[in-house]
C-alpha cells in the first residue's frame, strides 16, 4: 500500500518589527475573508470554525494586500478546489465559546465539556499556481522536467492525472503561508519572527506501509518516501523561491527588519540551487498522509469500494483519511469529517435508521 504526504513542507523564518502605521479601521474585504458562501460552506454542522483575531491583526491584513501585489488576488472560494490567490484562513475554535472544536466536542462529549482554549495556527495562506512554468520557455522548461523524470508504470494514471494540474497555469500545486513564530526548528532564536513557507500539494513522491509480522501487536512499517520524486524537489524549490517576492513586497515588506535574521543560515533560496538545496536540507511533513486504502476499482490498486467496504469483505469499511485516492489539496481535517459524516450514512442506510 503507499501513502502520499500532502504537502511536504518548507519554510524560512525572518525577524520582524512593527512599522508605524497609522490607526486602521479594517474591513473584511481587506484580510480576504469576504469569500464565505452559503452553498460553498453551509450554515450549520456540529463542527465550528472561526476567524479568530484576524480582522485585528495588521500582518493577515498585510498578508493578502501583497499577494494581491504581486498578481495573486483570491480568484475565488479556496474551498471549492479552483481558487488560486492569498487568504485568511479559518480555523476549528468555536467563536462564542473560544474554545477548540474537533470531533470529540462535537460529537461525543457533553456541551458543558469542551476543549480548552486554542489559539494560533496558521491563518494567513494562498493557493499559488506554479508562476515559472507560465511563459513559452517555462512550458518547455516543464515539459523537459517531465521527460527527465517519467513514470513509473505502475504509477502512471496518477502521475498523468499530476501532469495535468501541473501543466494548467490556472491551477495551483503550491500552498504558501504564513505565521507569526518561529519555523519549525530544534533551536530557538529569542528574537520575534514571521515565517513564511510553502507546501507541495500535489507530491508525486508515494511512500508505503506494510505489514512488518504475522502477529497484530507489531506496528507496521511505514515509509513516507518523501521528496523521494525529483519532481518534488524542482517544484517545490520553484514556490519556495517565489516566497522570498513575496517577503520583499509590500506591504509584507515592511514588517520584515532590513538586514535582520533569517532563522537558518541556508534560508536565503534566490536562486534555485539554493532553494533546492535549503528544500533538501529543511523539508519536513506536513502531517496528511492519506491514500493508503484508496477507493478506486480493484484492479487498479483500489482497496475499498464506493460503500467504504473493504474489496473481499461483507462488513469491514475503512473510515478515514486512508480511503481518499488523491490527497485533498488543501488542509485536509474537512475532508476527514466528510468521510466519516458520509460513512455514518451508509451505515445508518445499511440498518434502516433514519438519517
Ligand atoms: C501535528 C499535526 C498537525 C495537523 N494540523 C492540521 C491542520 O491544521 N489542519 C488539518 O486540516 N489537518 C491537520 N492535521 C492532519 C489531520 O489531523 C489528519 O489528517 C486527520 O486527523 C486524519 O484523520 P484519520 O481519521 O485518518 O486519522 P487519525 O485522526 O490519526 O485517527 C486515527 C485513530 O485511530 C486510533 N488508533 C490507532 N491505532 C489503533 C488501534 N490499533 N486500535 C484502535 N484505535 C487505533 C488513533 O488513536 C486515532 O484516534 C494535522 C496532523 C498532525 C499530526
Amino acid at each position: 500500500m503507499s501513502v502520499s504526504n500532502a504537502g511536504d513542507l518548507s519554510s524560512f523564518a525572518s525577524t520582524i518589527m512593527l512599522p508605524f502605521q497609522p490607526a486602521t479601521v479594517f474591513h473584511k474585504v481587506d484580510v480576504e475573508i469576504n469569500w464565505i458562501t452559503q452553498e460553498g460552506q453551509g450554515t450549520s454542522g456540529p463542527i465550528q470554525a472561526s476567524f479568530q483575531g484576524t480582522i485585528q491583526d495588521p500582518l493577515s491584513k498585510a498578508w493578502t494586500k501583497t499577494l494581491r501585489e504581486v498578481g495573486y488576488c483570491l480568484t475565488g472560494d479556496p474551498f471549492s478546489g479552483s481558487a488560486t490567490g492569498g487568504f485568511s484562513s479559518p480555523i476549528t475554535v468555536d467563536p462564542t465559546s473560544k474554545t477548540r472544536s474537533y470531533a470529540g466536542s462535537a460529537y461525543f462529549l457533553p456541551a458543558n465539556k469542551t476543549g480548552s482554549f486554542c489559539s494560533g495556527g496558521i491563518g494567513s495562506y494562498a493557493f499559488m499556481p506554479m508562476t515559472d512554468f507560465a511563459t513559452e520557455s517555462g512550458e518547455e522548461e516543464l515539459r523537459e522536467l517531465f521527460k527527465k523524470y517519467p513514470a513509473e508504470n505502475k504509477d502512471m494514471e496518477r502521475y498523468n492525472l499530476l501532469r495535468t494540474i501541473f501543466e494548467d497555469p490556472k491551477e495551483s500545486t503550491g500552498s504558501a503561508f504564513m505565521f507569526l513564530a518561529q519555523t519549525f526548528t530544534q533551536n530557538l532564536d529569542p528574537h520575534n519572527f514571521v515565517s513564511l513557507g510553502i507546501s507541495l500539494l500535489h507530491p508525486l513522491s508515494r511512500g508505503s506501509v506494510h505489514i512488518a509480522s504475522a502477529d497484530a501487536t507489531q506496528p507496521p512499517i511505514i515509509d513516507p518516501k518523501y521528496l523521494s520524486n525529483e519532481l518534488d524537489v524542482e517544484f517545490m524549490s520553484r514556490h519556495l523561491r517565489f516566497m522570498e517576492t513575496i517577503a520583499e513586497s509590500q506591504p509584507l515588506a515592511s514588517f520584515i527588519k532590513p538586514g535582520g535574521k533569517r532563522n537558518h543560515e541556508m534560508a536565503h533560496v534566490k536562486d534555485l540551487e539554493a532553494a533546492k538545496d535549503y528544500v533538501r536540507t529543511t523539508t519536513i511533513s506536513n502531517n496528511h498522509p492519506a491514500c493508503s486504502c484508496p477507493m478506486m476499482p480493484r484492479d487498479k490498486g483500489g482497496v475499498v469500494d464506493a460503500q467504504l467496504l473493504v474489496y473481499g469483505t461483507a462488513n469491514l469499511r475503512i473510515v478515514d483519511a486512508s480511503v481518499m485516492p488523491l490527497i485533498p489539496r488543501g488542509n485536509i481535517q474537512s475532508s476527514v469529517y466528510a468521510v466519516a459524516e458520509r460513512a455514518a450514512d451508509l451505515i445508518k442506510e445499511d440498518h434502516h435508521i433514519q438519517k
